[in-house]
């Protein structure tokens, strides 16, 4: 006899319209995750209001942003870059499994759901994602700050564009570099294309030491924007998580 992993009316209610989730392959009760799984994430609780960096206390902004502020206002990354969130983003992103995308996208669309209803003056006027060089993308064969922007932009109507900032060239190695020059040779690797409204969010999937962000949100300021904000899944627990996101990168999970 056939065994099945599912009792028949549990069948019947998956062949008509509901989906699985991706880490336990339960109902998802949400986009691609099940309640569990999502409450399971690994949550940012206290963060720098700021970049985003998780804080062993409650505090507004981190020791970084008191002595050398970003040029962007504002963050919103509801995890942290660790199990699984990372090994989630890694399918998404290195493998092309859009529903690791999808679930991933539930905990962002949470907080900023919540953060536009508390403060509706920091709606962007439009979601720029964060530009791979082209090489890389056709290499890659998929780019997943777009693909991330444009999900962005459909659930909370909001537009986006892929035209406004490109990537001129493959950022050189950032090693041994102190932070001006880093952010110098990160802002000479992009140019603004297009005229930029007045507020506009940078989406990307993880932040680490938040140096792409600075350079960017400059750029985009010395371009006629008004306010800069970012948005992304997920955060390395420190400034200095670099050599983890590149570990990451290297294992094939
Ligand atoms: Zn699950
Ligand atoms: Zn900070």
């Amino acid at each position: 006899m056939i065994k099945l992993p599912y009792p028949l009316s549990t069948l019947s209610r998956l062949m008509v319209n509901s989906e699985l989730c991706v880490n336990c392959l339960a109902l998802a009760s949400r986009a691609s995750i099940c309640e569990d799984c999502y409450n399971d994430l690994p949550w940012i609780g206290d963060a720098c209001y700021q970049c985003g960096l998780p804080l062993p206390y409650e505090a507004d902004h981190c020791g970084e942003c008191l002595s050398a502020p970003p040029s962007f206002s504002h963050s919103e990354i509801p995890l942290l870059y660790t199990y699984p969130a990372n090994r989630m983003l890694h399918r998404y992103k290195y493998h092309r499994r859009l529903a690791y995308g999808r679930a991933l996208l539930q905990p962002l669309l949470a907080v900023l759901r919540t953060h536009l209803s508390v403060f509706p003056g920091h709606r962007p006027d439009l979601l720029i994602p964060c530009p791979m060089h082209r090489s890389r993308e056709r290499q890659r064969g998929f780019n997943h700050a777009d693909d991330l922007a444009e999900r962005l932009s459909v659930e909370l109507t909001i537009p986006w564009s892929n035209r406004a900032l490109r990537r001129i060239r493959a950022t050189e190695a950032q090693v041994g570099l102190d932070r001006r020059r880093r952010t110098k040779n990160l802002r000479s690797a992009f140019e603004v294309c297009s005229a930029l409204p007045a507020r506009i969010a940078l989406v990307d999937d993880v932040m680490t030491t938040g140096a792409t962000a600075r350079a960017l949100s400059s750029l985009l300021l010395e371009h006629g924007a008004e306010d800069v904000q970012i948005w992304a899944i997920a955060r390395t627990p420190s400034q200095t998580g670099t050599l983890a996101s590149t570990l990451n990168e290297v294992i094939d999970f």
